[in-house]
């Protein structure tokens, strides 16, 4: 037995200070999150300590995690922003970010390493058992970067996404390791509990999908949050924040604004499309469902329970972005893909979810049958731009994020041929046997990573003959 405070014992000697409750006690097996921070926004860092309570999978001698962070530093090889977006995105001109590993307990030693100092390994001497229960405490700080993206000083506020150590998800082939990207998300983690407690100055609301219990002490307050069987928390922080809320199949749904002229449009978008997905695809995991505008350079990113949409996103395209975001509480929250590798997997589906949702939604006078023309247009002339510059183009599906040349190819392939791919299976398996498989995916793989095969053999068990025209689509073989 390792020596470190338990998890649990932390949690409610911290939350017992504050005059907070503790998160109760996590299912038997899933690891456990403790993280407590506090953020100084003259510094622009979040300092934290974390505790990881988690069952080894196997015999081991390391555990492995991701440092997200270490992406906006300076010297990254794989920047999170592209040099296309990047003026936008550091509104302030160059600034930079990065993770300091300041301690860790309950192993022997630790070290960063990785492709791209992206890679935190806690050593041990003597190696864990498997299904034996280890502590692990993590000490850090992050410098967060003036940048309108997951992680950054926004110029509204503070967007805090993948800021702490987390897990490499444990495959077959034991820690995975996956780079930053500035095209897609690279983020492919196990659900796990979490009890975060933040400390923010009182000028400052903290965003969360979950419900936060706050106690104010000397200008400052704690928000205090627990999450079940997540892959990640994050949250947003700002200022002059408004908010509109519904409910819909019994879920609270709030959207947090400052800057949107039509927030009830908005929020409809949000309650009504999640209302469609949660009829057609399966029950809403979580407590409640939280959408917060904020400075973002692309349309919006996706979290359990919240969704961050772009403050510069009007009309149709934020509501588009809203559609899309939500149906990613299906496909990437709740069923998980390994979205670095298959990113069609998951931006293809939860774009295509939200093209079925306009179309079952006339009165928003976005049109199924435009959407689909509109993603064919686009990626026929990428088509024709590729094959004529480089002589042929790459059209497989299944490829890492860093083996796309950039955002447009990557565009093209994840979301728009993932549209036109979709938009071909459910005309050949008819509308019933779609939805059945979708229906399907979600119920046998909620809480779990799903391979692009285990999604494809949901069409088949609903007893539509489909692999050889994914395969088609994915190989990068079909004319379009
Ligand atoms: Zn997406």
């Amino acid at each position: 037995m390792r020596k470190i405070i338990c998890a649990a014992v932390g949690a409610a000697i911290l939350c017992s200070a504050l005059g907070l409750t503790a998160c109760k006690k996590q299912e038997d097996g899933r690891t456990l999150y403790t993280l407590r921070g506090e953020y100084f926004p003259e510094e622009r860092k979040l300092s934290a300590q974390m505790t990881v309570d988690f069952t080894s999978p196997a015999a081991l001698s390391e555990i492995k995690f991701e440092l997200w962070p270490n992406a906006y530093r300076e010297g990254a090889r794989y920047a999170p922003v592209s040099s296309l977006f990047s003026r936008t995105a550091y509104y302030g001109g160059t600034s930079y970010g990065e993770i300091d590993v300041t301690g860790m307990t309950g192993a022997d030693g630790f070290s960063i390493g990785g492709e791209d100092q992206n890679i935190l390994t806690a050593s041990f001497s003597e190696p864990l058992e498997a299904g034996e229960r280890a502590q692990i405490g993590v000490s850090f700080e992050v410098d967060l970067a003036l940048v309108d993206h997951r992680l950054g000083v926004t110029r509204h506020g503070v967007n805090l996404g993948n800021f702490y150590p987390v897990l490499c998800n444990y495959g077959e082939n034991g820690f995975e390791e996956y780079v930053y990207a500035s095209s897609g998300d690279p983020f492919v983690s196990a659900c796990a509990d979490y009890d975060v407690t933040l400390t923010v100055p009182d000028e400052y609301v903290l965003i969360s999908g979950f419900a936060a219990e706050t106690s104010a002490e000397n200008g400052k307050t704690a928000y205090h949050v627990c999450a079940e069987n997540v892959r990640d928390v994050a949250f947003v922080l700002g200022t002059g924040y408004s908010s509109v809320s519904a409910e819909k199949n019994g879920v609270p749904i709030t959207y947090y604004y400052y800057g949107d002229p039509a927030p009830e449009d908005t929020l409809s978008v949000a309650a009504e499309s999640f209302a469609y997905y949660a009829d057609s695809f399966g029950e809403y995991a979580y407590p409640q469902y939280t959408v917060a505008e904020t400075d973002f350079v692309f349309g919006g990113m996706e979290y359990p329970a919240l969704s961050m949409i772009s403050s510069s996103l009007r009309t149709d395209d934020r509501r588009l972005a809203v559609a899309h975001e939500t149906a990613h509480q299906w496909w990437y929250a709740m069923v998980g893909s390994n979205q670095f590798e298959h990113a069609w997997q998951d931006e293809g589906l939860a774009e295509y979810s939200s093209l079925l949702f306009f179309e079952h939604t006339p009165d928003l006078g976005i049109s199924y049958a435009d959407l689909v023309s509109e993603s064919e247009r686009s990626y026929r002339a990428f088509f024709s731009v590729y094959s004529q510059v480089a002589g042929e183009a790459d059209t497989s599906m299944d490829r890492p994020l860093t083996a796309f040349s950039g955002d447009y190819e990557y565009r093209n392939i994840a979301y728009d041929k993932g549209v036109i791919l979709l938009d071909r299976v459910r005309q050949v398996t008819g509308e019933k046997r779609f939805m059945q498989a979708l229906r399907e995916y979600k119920r046998a793989y909620e809480g779990k990573i799903a391979s692009p095969e285990s999604f494809i053999g949901c069409f088949s068990r609903a007893g539509a003959n489909v692999g050889a025209l994914f395969s088609s689509f994915t190989d990068g073989l079909c004319v379009i």
